[in-house]
């Protein structure tokens, strides 16, 4: 079974919204006067990605246009092809219907005079990683596409020698031919877009492996450095992890991983833990995410980490709300001692979690493998409960408490009850109201000492004079037993014995009271008869 981290599932959203956009735009074509920019793109083995953006004014004279470029990270050469340009800068790229600034590109302006012909002018830029390739799956992701709306885009895509099948693309192709032993794939995206596409490689893998202390990585020889920088966040994160959850871990292992489809592109990263064994696999992490903003890897691979010491604890995948909160929660708070960047991965879980208005029962029956049409939403809400009571009740500190009180559970945590009452232990507060609140449905387990020691109190009450007593004592004990490894074995234990000490004495009660009562009425009739006068009574009497 597979505990699958759909991680900043509202980034895949944007860029699916894009895609799909393109995907229905009807293309402009045949209007020959409109400016054009065409986009020539092809990538090698290596996933090393050209791109040649042309430009064509369509009209003779002067003006001005934009194309989006990336930013200074890589170099962007523009060569003017025919015509003159008269002005060049970069200003903000904004995107989207709120204006974002683009993190990573920028805005080109440029303006022209060519007073015979249409001007043009050519711009090039590389992309490291245009295309990621873990063998035999590969993943191609454009650069931003980003020009007016009144400008006619064409691209087109060319793979390298090798790429055996085609599997999706984004938007649909216009065409899709073989030159030679190459695959070119044209397409008529929007103006603001993404090209993607998924497809498998004939060619071989090479592979590198990974070593520190602990952590293993087998990945893809050409992300050695990115598995060496995966590797040496957990070395770092190891010892505080071990240190919050109060349990090690035998060996952690890692492995890339490229999305086989573009609705799993949401898919940060995933680790499997066998539902009954808690034993778990290798932490997989999507290579996409590498080209996100700072941090988000780093913030997924503390995520399915977590995942993998909850499950060493015990704590039972079937309780999602707690693995994914946690994980979530863990993942943001390790930023800031391991150094890498949290702020996006928090503000957009806060952003999910606060159109809930504080209704966030929905997860208590969160299960593996469950459909919603809402996933984030869930991430959000289980999130926000471990961020609320955090925040509340000492942070870290306050789970280091809970971790310390599930290592004490004979089968591991399995229940939302037993999570409530041994959050309730850490906080030294009684969180059932507020769960009660969030729309949780919960069972109180908190007062089951002072119910144990009310009956205890009821059983010295009675003396030998209880029936049952020895079985309402051996419940009593059997509770007591078990309070701390099963609470909720123990609240059975502890109904049946108020049954033997309160409910038992009370029908017995009853029921004495009612013969008192039948014997009362039966004296009291024969006294009665008694009194009466017997007619014969002279002639029994002589
Ligand atoms: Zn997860």
């Amino acid at each position: 079974m597979m505990v699958t981290v759909k991680k900043r599932t509202d980034l895949f959203a944007i860029a699916a919204v894009c895609l799909f956009l393109v995907a229905t735009a009807a293309p402009a074509l045949g209007q020959e006067s409109r400016p054009t920019y065409i986009y020539d793109m092809s990538f090698d083995r290596s996933g090393f990605t050209t791109v040649e953006v042309t430009y064509n004014s369509g009209l003779a004279g002067s003006g001005s246009s934009w194309v989006a470029v990336p930013g200074n990270f890589t170099e962007t050469v523009a060569e003017t092809l025919k015509g003159a340009t008269t002005s060049m800068k970069r200003v903000p790229y904004r995107v989207g219907q709120d204006g974002t600034v683009h993190p990573f590109y920028d805005n080109l302006t440029f303006s022209y005079v060519s007073p015979d012909e249409p001007f043009s002018m050519r711009i090039t830029y590389n992309m490291t990683q245009g295309a990621m390739i873990v063998e035999p799956n590969g993943f191609f992701y454009s650069p931003q596409i980003g020009v007016p709306t009144s400008a006619r885009v064409e691209a087109t895509l060319t793979l390298p020698d090798g790429v055996e099948t085609l599997d999706e693309a984004a938007p649909t192709p216009t065409q899709v031919e073989r030159l030679g032993s190459r695959v070119e794939m044209s397409f008529s995206p929007d103006t603001e877009s993404r090209i993607a596409v998924t497809f498998t490689v004939s060619w071989p893998k090479q592979t590198s492996y990974v070593q520190e202390g602990i952590v293993e990585g087998e990945f893809p020889t050409r992300y050695t450095d990115l598995g060496a920088r995966m590797a040496a966040l957990y070395k770092q994160a190891i010892p505080l992890m071990d240190n919050l959850f109060n349990k090690t871990m035998d060996r952690i292992s890692m492995r890339f991983f490229i999305p086989l489809s573009l609705q799993q592109l949401g898919i940060g990263g995933y680790t499997p833990i066998d539902p009954s064994t808690f034993e778990t696999g290798a932490i997989y992490l999507n290579l996409f995410y590498f080209r996100f903003l700072s941090g988000t890897t780093e913030t997924i691979a503390m995520h399915e980490l977590t995942h993998q010491y909850l499950a060493r604890l015990g704590v039972t995948t079937d309780l999602l709300w707690v693995h994914e909160g946690l994980a979530n929660y863990i993942a943001v708070q390790m930023g800031n001692p391991l150094g890498y960047d949290v702020t996006s991965t928090d503000a957009d879980l806060e952003a999910a979690a606060s159109e809930l208005k504080g209704n966030y029962g929905m997860i208590q029956s969160w299960r593996p493998g469950g459909t919603t049409t809402s996933l984030f939403e869930y991430y959000s809400a289980s999130y926000k409960v471990f961020k609320t009571l955090g925040e509340q009740y000492g942070g870290l500190s306050l789970y280091s408490s809970f971790f310390r009180g599930l290592s004490k559970l004979k089968d591991g945590l399995r229940s939302t009850n037993v999570a409530v009452y041994q959050l309730s232990v850490a906080a030294g507060a009684d969180l059932v109201p507020e769960f009660t609140r969030w729309g949780f449905e919960v069972v109180d387990l908190s007062n089951l000492n002072a119910q144990l020691a009310k009956l205890r109190a009821e059983v010295a009450w009675y003396g030998p004079v209880l029936p049952f007593r020895d079985q309402a004592l051996s419940h009593l004990e059997l509770a007591e037993r078990s309070l701390d490894s099963s609470p909720e074995v123990a609240l059975g234990h502890i109904t049946i014995a108020a049954f033997y000490i309160e409910t038992i004495p009370m029908i017995i009660g009853g029921i004495l009271l009612v013969f008192i009562l039948l014997a009362a009425i039966a004296a009291v009739i024969r006294r009665r008869s008694r009194r009466k006068p017997t007619p014969f009574g002279s002639q029994i009497g002589s």
